[in-house]
């Protein structure tokens, strides 16, 4: 069995255990000892402990990674020019692949309606935390200490350090060469590790999963359906319409081969809704499955699994405009552009992790004087689409890692095409 086909199966697994447990814990006459079985030694014990262990082998991964892997790319590259040239190309198309993903939200919200008719029924009054203001967003992108960056795990900051490091060892004659060296050979250990885990991965997500459904299963639908429907519908079309459609005209290139190797990522992706403890296994699908340079892969995947947020842009338009219709408050073109400019502005600040979307929607609903407080209604839901839009967060990075690698000339043909590469 392939490893997209082993994980699918556990995840399968996972949720119709997951909800037998569930259902089976919530009887009101349970015998003490199956509560305790069920409970205690297999829901709360083992299986949380086998998730919890293979989410935290994948996450420690990830500061290493990134920083040896992108050294290691900038190193290679010999002229600065060719560099900025790939920095303005990626933040290009993050922008636009993020504004667009926007669009397609608020026009499917504007046509399916999702709030109209919603009763309102707040659970509690919600205080959303407030978001950083966006100039101290960027002044934090520079570190101060690099080493606090790394234990803290600020991804912008440990890429700014490799990029400065990884420029100096290129411009350090026989020295750079030799630590340079020393950072590939860092790269090959560290992605042989990555292999070895993902062997383990369809274990892993099973546990994840497993926990998630006997715990708190997805939370209730009702009035939220055609929320749920309509982001749904919108990640569907961003990831299986406008993707496919950029690689082939932007880079020329079956999209077919991308979708089938980017399996097993966007189903990681989907069972721990982050996209940071994601990387290395993003890195290692674009590197050594659709055959993008390692100086091209190692910038655009960390970059983009921190600002590049095409899923988590999709919820907030749809979740704006759910709120604006709910509360009978309509918004007019101008309110349209600022939503898809402010939303861009929020899913760059979003931190891979799970549920943070949700919190930086604040900063788009107020600059359209929307009541924050909506955002519990849609809080119940949200479980799920995290699951989905990071899914389709990793995806965007990793098409726009093909495409640029395509324009420098810096992707293998011959690998990308190539049919069965399963991890
Ligand atoms: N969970 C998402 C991610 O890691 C972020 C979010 O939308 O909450 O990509």
């Amino acid at each position: 069995m392939t490893l997209t086909r082993q994980i699918l199966v556990a995840m399968l697994l996972a949720v119709v255990l997951g909800s037998v447990a569930q259902y089976v814990l919530a009887l009101p006459v349970l015998p003490g000892f199956l509560r305790y079985l069920l409970q205690d030694i297999l829901g709360e014990g083992l299986v949380v402990i086998g998730g919890q262990i293979f989410l935290a082998s994948l996450k420690l991964l990830v500061v290493p990674l990134v920083f040896v892997s992108l050294v290691c790319g900038v190193c290679q590259v010999d002229d600065a020019g060719s560099l900025g040239r790939m920095s303005l190309k990626t933040l290009v198309l993050y922008l636009a692949t993020t504004a667009l993903a926007i669009s397609l939200a608020l026009f499917l919200g504007a046509i399916w309606q999702p709030g109209t008719g919603v009763k309102m029924q707040m659970d509690g009054a919600y205080a959303p935390p407030e978001p950083m203001p966006l100039r101290d967003v960027l002044i934090d992108i520079f570190p101060v200490n690099p080493v606090a960056a790394m234990a803290e795990g600020n991804m912008l900051q440990v890429i700014v350090f490799a990029l400065l490091i990884g420029v100096a060892i290129s411009r350090s004659g026989e020295a750079g060469q030799r630590l340079g060296q020393h950072f590939r050979d860092w790269d090959s250990v560290l992605m042989r590790l990555v292999g070895m885990l993902m062997k383990v991965a369809p274990y892993g997500v099973f546990c994840l999963m497993y926990s998630l459904f006997a715990r708190q299963g997805l939370g209730t639908v009702n009035d939220l359906l055609l929320y749920m429907l309509t982001v749904t519908a919108a990640l569907a079309v961003q990831g299986f319409v406008v993707y496919p459609l950029l690689l082939q005209f932007l880079a020329r290139l079956p999209p077919l081969p991308f979708l089938r190797k980017i399996r097993p990522v966007q189903l990681f992706a989907f069972s721990t809704a982050t996209s940071t403890a994601t990387i290395p296994l993003t890195l290692d699908a674009v590197e050594n499955r659709l055959g993008v340079d390692n100086r091209v892969a190692s910038f655009v995947i960390p970059l983009g699994a921190t600002v590049n947020m095409d899923g988590t842009a999709i919820m907030q338009g749809v979740a704006t405009v759910f709120i604006a219709q709910a509360y009978g408050l309509p918004l007019d073109m101008d309110d349209y552009l600022m939503v898809v400019l402010t939303a861009t502005m929020a899913s760059i600040g979003t931190a891979g992790v799970p549920g943070v979307g949700l919190i930086t929607l604040a900063m788009v609903l107020q600059q359209v004087n929307l009541p924050v407080e909506g955002i519990a209604l849609i809080i119940g839901v949200d479980r799920l689409l995290d699951m989905m839009r990071t899914a389709i967060n990793v995806t965007g990075d990793a098409v726009v890692a093909v495409i640029v690698a395509r324009s420098e000339q810096a992707l293998d043909l011959a690998l990308y095409s190539k049919s069965h590469t399963d991890f």
